[in-house]
């Protein structure tokens, strides 16, 4: 077993033992992380990922945590948080964001520099290293859209920059990212008017206010969209729409949404996330994909 104290060593108050996924992810739910890391700097990103390689620790990087359900058995080894390198620079007609920057925040930002072609994806509440990891999206625009290039770290802790046309990517997915670690992502848009643009984003908020229940925890869509349909629209049609187990309850606002309704343990989550798939199937033949990621056992 690691001796963790070389990482509470380094990084001081930046390194937390036994933190609960209510603290670091939007289901506020699941168990506890064993370390908690938060770099300061791409550098000490790297030197943590070194020391997780070196030790045979268990790591894994996340952003926000809105896209991840955590187990309720806690996630064993070290979980790196990237929030604190949240730099975002506009460079002309392009915008660079280190893995930490908030997504919505480059949304803003483009939107208001008059850069195009992101301004739809605004209010998704991830990072930019989670919104590349996802290909996130919404409103017809996602992430590998304006997406030029990444530079991260690979397998080897060595600093590589991959070319957009070098990432293999889909809906939902840039399996091109498999085993890597995002530390900075460079956009490049075409011209657009500001005031469209972020009118566009307004929008955008008001729509996503008015459609789904941002009061709750959650972690966004539960799952895929299916082709041809929409996930929530068969969920809706199953008479599935506010059945609970425990403190998970599918959104009566929007039936794509799994909430936390208050106390909700990361089982109640998952086995209402399997009782969903099971009807639908059931009732409409669609097996829905899971697009959210399980961390730990379940
Ligand atoms: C209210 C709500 C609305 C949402 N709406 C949308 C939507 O409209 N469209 C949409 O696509 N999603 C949506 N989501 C889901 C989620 O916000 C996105 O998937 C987001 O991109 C995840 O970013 P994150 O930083 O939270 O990633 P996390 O949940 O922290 O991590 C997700 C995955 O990315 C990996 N990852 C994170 N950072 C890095 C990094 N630096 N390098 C390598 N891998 C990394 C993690 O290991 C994990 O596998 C919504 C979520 C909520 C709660």
């Amino acid at each position: 077993m690691p001796d963790y104290s070389a990482l509470k060593h380094k990084f001081g108050p930046h390194c937390l033992f036994g933190e609960p996924a209510a603290n670091f992810t939007t289901y506020r739910a699941g168990g506890a992380a064993e370390v908690l890391l938060k770099p300061g700097t791409p550098e000490e990103l790297a030197w943590a990922c070194a020391w997780c390689r070196a030790n045979a620790a268990p790591w894994r990087v996340l952003g926000r945590g809105s896209n991840v359900l955590v187990s309720d058995r806690g996630l064993p080894g070290v979980t790196i948080l990237t929030g604190r390198l949240a730099a975002v620079e506009v460079k002309g007609s392009a915008l660079e964001a280190q893995a930490g920057a908030s997504w919505d925040e480059v949304a803003r930002l483009s939107a208001g520099a008059g850069l195009a072609g992101l301004e739809k994806t605004s209010g998704i509440p991830g990072s930019v290293g989670g919104a590349v990891r996802m290909n996130a999206g919404a409103f017809g625009q996602e992430t590998f859209d304006r997406l030029a290039s990444v530079l991260a770290l690979d397998g080897e802790g060595r600093e590589i920059t991959l070319l957009k046309k070098d990432i293999g990517h889909g809906y939902r997915r840039a399996a091109g990212l498999d085993g890597l670690t995002v530390l900075l992502a460079r956009f490049e848009f075409q011209p657009g008017d500001p005031a469209v643009l972020l009118q566009d984003r307004s929008c955008v908020l008001a729509s996503r206010e008015a459609k789904q229940p941002l009061d709750y925890p959650s972690a966004g869509s539960v799952f895929k969209r299916p082709q041809g349909d929409y996930a929530s629209r068969l969920i809706d049609a199953a008479g599935l729409k506010g059945l609970r187990v425990g403190g998970a309850e599918v959104s009566p606002k929007h039936a794509g949404f799994i909430v936390n309704a208050g106390g909700a343990t990361a089982a109640d989550i998952y086995a209402l996330i399997c009782r969903v798939r099971g009807v639908v199937k059931e009732k409409t033949g669609v097996e829905l994909q899971l697009e959210q990621i399980l961390l730990g056992d379940f």
